[in-house]
């Protein structure tokens, strides 16, 4: 298993995959166990040190976790600021405003292109992973930053 890089305001543009091979499926298994010995719900290659266009997100909902290769935002509507945090800007919380709803084409793990919307936090979730291929720091997106026991206390205000 790979480690979660620190990310640190420096992140770079990802090269697009453009071979659909064991060494993509290996990396895809990578992501998704370092995924899920966190308490995350995404991760994108970068984060492991792969400077690659791919991310994995798993909503922990039952379905498969969902695996998105060169994404591409087609379409998106409407305006939300929620509270975010990052693997890899361990302690570091804020507000973000994106889109909250879009569509977005990517292409599987075979090369198979497909569509998929999504809203609200999946769709926070998925913008969020595809900052991370494209190379925008997750802090300079952040409007209210707020530490870690002040994000824990707004947790438990909403459960
Ligand atoms: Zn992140």
């Amino acid at each position: 298993m790979r480690t979660i890089q620190q990310l640190s305001g420096k992140e770079n543009r990802c090269q697009d995959v453009e071979v659909f091979d064991e060494t993509l499926h290996e990396l895809i298994e990578r992501l998704t166990r370092t995924l899920h010995a966190t308490d995350g719900v995404g991760l994108s290659a970068p984060q492991i040190g792969v400077n690659k266009k791919v991310t994995v997100l798993d909503f922990q909902d039952g379905r498969e976790p969902l695996e998105l290769i060169n994404p591409v935002l087609v379409r998106y509507f409407g305006e939300a600021t929620e509270m975010e945090g990052c693997l890899s800007y361990r302690g570091i919380y804020g507000e973000v405003t994106r889109p909250e709803a879009i569509q977005v084409e990517a292409q599987d793990r075979n090369g198979d292109v497909f569509e998929i919307t999504a809203e609200s936090f999946e769709a926070r979730a998925i913008l969020h992973e595809m900052d991370h291929l494209v190379g925008v720091p997750f802090e300079k997106k952040l409007k209210n930053r707020v530490t870690e026991e002040q994000f824990d206390a707004l947790e438990e205000d909403m459960n």
